[in-house]
This record gives C-alpha cells, sequence and structure tokens, in this order.
C-alpha cells in the first residue's frame, strides 16, 4: 500500500488543476493554491472551471476530503512535504520564459518554509530555473539542507489530461538529491507499481498493472531539457508534415497518403504528422520560443527552431490565401466557421490558430458565424461579438447562408457533420477545410466543392442540393 503524502500544487490552471485531482486519485492529500480568488471560490463552489473529461467527477470525489483550495500559500508550504509550482511561464516580448510567476512563487514558499521541503518544477521551464529558484530561496536565509528543488515536467495534453496524467508514457523526474529523489518515486509509486490500475474505479488509460508507467530518473538540468525538447520535436514534426503538405499540393499529391507511408515507419511514427492550419495552443509556440532563445543565450547554434517557427508563422497565411482563392474576393463574404480551440476537445483558445485566423478574415472585411462546441465562452472574452462577428449555438447555425463554411479545429463532431443538412444550410456548397476532416471524393460525391490542406480540391460530381435558406 503506497503511502499518503502531503502535496501543494500552486497554480490552478490546467496542468495544477490537473495534477492536484490525480494526485488525490492517487491516493495523496492535496492543497490546491491560486491567487486568483474568483478561481479559489469558484473551485470551492463546485465549478471545474475547465472543459477536461473526468476532472469533474474526480474533483467532486475529492473537494473537501483529499484537494482543498486556499489562496494561503504560507499555510499550504508549511503543511505539505512537497509543493508542486503549477502556474504559467508565458512568453516575454524577446521569446525567454516569463519566470516571474515562478520566481514569486519560490520567494513565498521561502518565507514559509520550516522543515524540509521538496519543492517540484511542474511548470515548464528553461534549463538552470533549478538553480535559480536554490538561490532564490537561499537568500531567504533558508539552509540548502532545508530544501531540495527538482524538476518533474508535465507531459499531459489539454483534452486529454486527466488519462494522460494517471496514464503517462513516463514520468520524469530531475532530482540531484537522493531524499527528493525518493519523496517523488513515493508519490509516483501508485503508478509506478501498477497499484493504481488494479482499483475497479480507476480512470481507464493504456497503462496497467502488467504495464505500469516507468519513472524515469535524470539530472534537474536534463530533466528541463527533456521537456523543451520534446514539446520542440514536436512542434518540429508538425512544421515538417505542414511543409510537406505544401509540396504535395504543388506537385499534385495527397499528403494524407504521404503521412500514412510516412507514419507506417516504426522509427517515424504516426503522431503528429497530421497537416493543417499549424500548431497553437499554450504549450508549443512559447515552448519553441524559449527553447530557442536558451539555445541562443547558451551560444549554441539551432536555427532549426526558427525554421520550424517561420513554417507554422506561413501555415495559417496559406490557408487565409486558400480560402480567398475559393472566394474570390473577400470583402463581405459571410464564412461560417468551425472551430475556436487551437484543438479538438478543449477550450482552450490560447494562440490558437483558430482565433488568429478569424481576425485576418474580419480584417479582410468578413462576416464570421463562429460556433465551437466548447470554446465560445472564452472566445467571447476576447474577441466579443459585433456587427462583424456572431456565435452561433451548433454548426449548422454558422453555416446559414454562409458562402462557404471553414474547418478550424478538429473537434470530433466536426467530422461527422449531417453533409445532406448542411448542404442546404449554405448559400453556396463551399466547405474549406484546415484540418482534413473529410475525404475530398466523398465531399465531391456529395455536391460540394472542397479544399483541404496538402490535397487537390475536389468539385461537386452532381449537381449541389438546391441551395434553400432556411
Ligand atoms: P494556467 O494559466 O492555466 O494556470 C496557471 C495558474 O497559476 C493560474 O490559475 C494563475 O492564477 C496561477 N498563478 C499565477 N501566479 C500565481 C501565484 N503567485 N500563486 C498562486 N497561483 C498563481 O497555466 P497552465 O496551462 O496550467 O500551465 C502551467 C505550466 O505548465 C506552464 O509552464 C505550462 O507551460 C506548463 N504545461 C502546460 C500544459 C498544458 O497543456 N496547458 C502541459 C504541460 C505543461
Amino acid at each position: 500500500m503506497s503511502k499518503s503524502i502531503q502535496i501543494a500544487v500552486v497554480g490552478s490552471g490546467y496542468v495544477g488543476l490537473v495534477a492536484a485531482a490525480c494526485f488525490a486519485e492517487m491516493g495523496h492529500r492535496v492543497i490546491c493554491v491560486d491567487n486568483d480568488e474568483r478561481k479559489v471560490a469558484a473551485l470551492e463552489n463546485g465549478d471545474t472551471l475547465i472543459h477536461e473529461d473526468h476532472l469533474p467527477e474526480l474533483l467532486a470525489r475529492y473537494r473537501g476530503d483529499g484537494v482543498s483550495f486556499t489562496t494561503d500559500l504560507a499555510e499550504a508550504t508549511r503543511e505539505s512535504e512537497a509543493i508542486f509550482i503549477a502556474v504559467g511561464t508565458p512568453q516575454s516580448e524577446s521569446g525567454d520564459a516569463d519566470l516571474s510567476y515562478v520566481e514569486a512563487v519560490a520567494c513565498e514558499v521561502a518565507r514559509s518554509i520550516t522543515g524540509y521541503k521538496v519543492i517540484v518544477e511542474k511548470s515548464t521551464v528553461p534549463v538552470y530555473t533549478n538553480e535559480w529558484i536554490c538561490r532564490a530561496i537561499e537568500r531567504h536565509g533558508i539552509d540548502r539542507s532545508q530544501f531540495d528543488v527538482v524538476s518533474n515536467p508535465e507531459f499531459l495534453r489539454e483534452g486529454t489530461a486527466v488519462a494522460d496524467f494517471l496514464h503517462p508514457d513516463r514520468i520524469v523526474v530531475g532530482a540531484d538529491s537522493e531524499r527528493a529523489a525518493d519523496i517523488l518515486e513515493a508519490i509516483y509509486s501508485p503508478l509506478t507499481t501498477g497499484e493504481y490500475y488494479q482499483r475497479p474505479d480507476a480512470i481507464p488509460g493504456v497503462c496497467s498493472t502488467a504495464a505500469p508507467p516507468p519513472l524515469l530518473l535524470t539530472s534537474t538540468k536534463s530533466a528541463e531539457i527533456i521537456k523543451h525538447a520534446s514539446n520542440a520535436f514536436l512542434a518540429l514534426k508538425i512544421s515538417f508534415i505542414n511543409a510537406v503538405s505544401n509540396l504535395c499540393e504543388t506537385a499534385g499529391a495527397d499528403v494524407e497518403q504521404v503521412a500514412r507511408g510516412m507514419g507506417l515507419d516504426s522509427r517515424i511514427g504516426p503522431r503528429f504528422l497530421r497537416p493543417g492550419i499549424g500548431y497553437g495552443g499554450s504549450c508549443f509556440p512559447k515552448d519553441v520560443a524559449a527553447f530557442r532563445s536558451v539555445a541562443e543565450q547558451l551560444g549554441v547554434d539551432f536555427g532549426l527552431l526558427t525554421e520550424v517557427e517561420r513554417i507554422n508563422a506561413q501555415q495559417k497565411k496559406r490557408f487565409l490565401s486558400k480560402i480567398r482563392s475559393a472566394l474570390w474576393t473577400l470583402r463581405g463574404k459571410r464564412l461560417g466557421v468551425l472551430g475556436l480551440a487551437f484543438k479538438g476537445g478543449t477550450d482552450d483558445i490560447r494562440e490558437s490558430p483558430a482565433i488568429d485566423l478569424i481576425r485576418m478574415l474580419l480584417a479582410e472585411g468578413c462576416h464570421i458565424s463562429a460556433f465551437d462546441p466548447a470554446a465560445v465562452r472564452r472566445a467571447i472574452e476576447v474577441m466579443p461579438e459585433g456587427p462583424a462577428l456572431e456565435y452561433a449555438d451548433d454548426a449548422y447555425s454558422a453555416a446559414r447562408n454562409a458562402d462557404a463554411l471553414v474547418i478550424f479545429t478538429d473537434w470530433n463532431e466536426f467530422a461527422n457533420l449531417d453533409l445532406e443538412r448542411l448542404g442546404k444550410t449554405l448559400r453556396y456548397p463551399i466547405i474549406i477545410d484546415g484540418r482534413n476532416l473529410y475525404e475530398p471524393q466523398a465531399m465531391a460525391e456529395q455536391g460540394f466543392t472542397y479544399l483541404s490542406v496538402g490535397r487537390a480540391t475536389s468539385y461537386p460530381v452532381r449537381q449541389p442540393a438546391a441551395a434553400v435558406s432556411t
């Protein structure tokens, strides 16, 4: 039976909240800290704040009995053996990670240290952050024997965050002290021993008692680099296939066939070889920039990362040109837009290519009716409704009387639309799909002009259904 450990998780966002709920699910006692009073009050009142499968049920199970919420970091520090820092590390103007939130937490923790504590970097931070945190704490007069700082990067994906946390490919612990490593190993032991997966009510996923996740023990610097290098590599895969998709378009090949042919090579693998409108989200853009910036500061030439970013920015512009090519001119055109989140399964719109493209289309004079299954509430905060922009209640309302339908986000429900109904709802049966959710031939047979990424445009093979305004 694994030991229950008292943990503080600082930052109740996508990572912190999921980590807190999952640590409780693993049998630990968790104090979840945030300096946003409204967030803490909402969490205490039963709100989940973010859209993630299994999160509502876990928070309902442990709220007040395993997980508590507070704004009081000092008290949470005093009461906890391990303090996980999961605050934001946004991109600064120069591309560096802005570590001021991490520093603020480290200093406040330092002011409240009473006995030995393990301070855990869960936020994504550049190499050497561990040393800076140690220095900041020592400056508060805390002796080195009173604390250790370890790196435990998080690899969860939004949309499947809870399952990813409890069924990780690997758990990376960068620790330069045995004492700290032992505590982290104890925290994760319900997963690494397979004990958790024996439970009948365990959240389902890929790990099992027979195949538990490995825990990789490394130096702190290696762990910090593992996280940045992993995200940069995934972004590189996306930019690579996007560049290949442009080549396919010009050569008259089909990027889906090419990606499949590449992905079946076990050395390459099929994941993250999905062409589209570029990567976005709160991690890849800032992590690639931060990794590039770290390389520059260390005097290492890593120009490959600059190219990854360039291709990504270009991909959005190419898609805008594609929309224009379908409609001739954009001014005054009505577009139905499907997707606001940066990917399907989440309500996160941070650095979403969909939001960037909507802004570009509005600047070109389009009228937009946009729908997303989860992200409308967040989108309204940054792009309020106005004369040229409205939010629809479903995909068909967004398509009503539109000159074309544009797909920006790979939600499952957008891949399963009632095409006959859609054809009758649109003014013109034109679909411009930034996520390749449909087969060009099938769309042509359904009467659509269909443009996608890295594949030839397909045209109706029969008369389109009479355009009826509904
Ligand atoms: P987020 O913005 O959703 O949450 C951060 C939270 O920290 C906010 O609720 C904020 O109020 C709180 N906070 C800020 N300063 C604080 C302070 N001084 N005291 C207490 N709370 C404070 O961010 P996120 O998406 O959860 O990301 C957190 C970190 O994890 C980042 O470094 C990110 O790169 C990394 N990460 C994110 C993901 C992801 O998919 N979102 C995945 C892996 C790693």
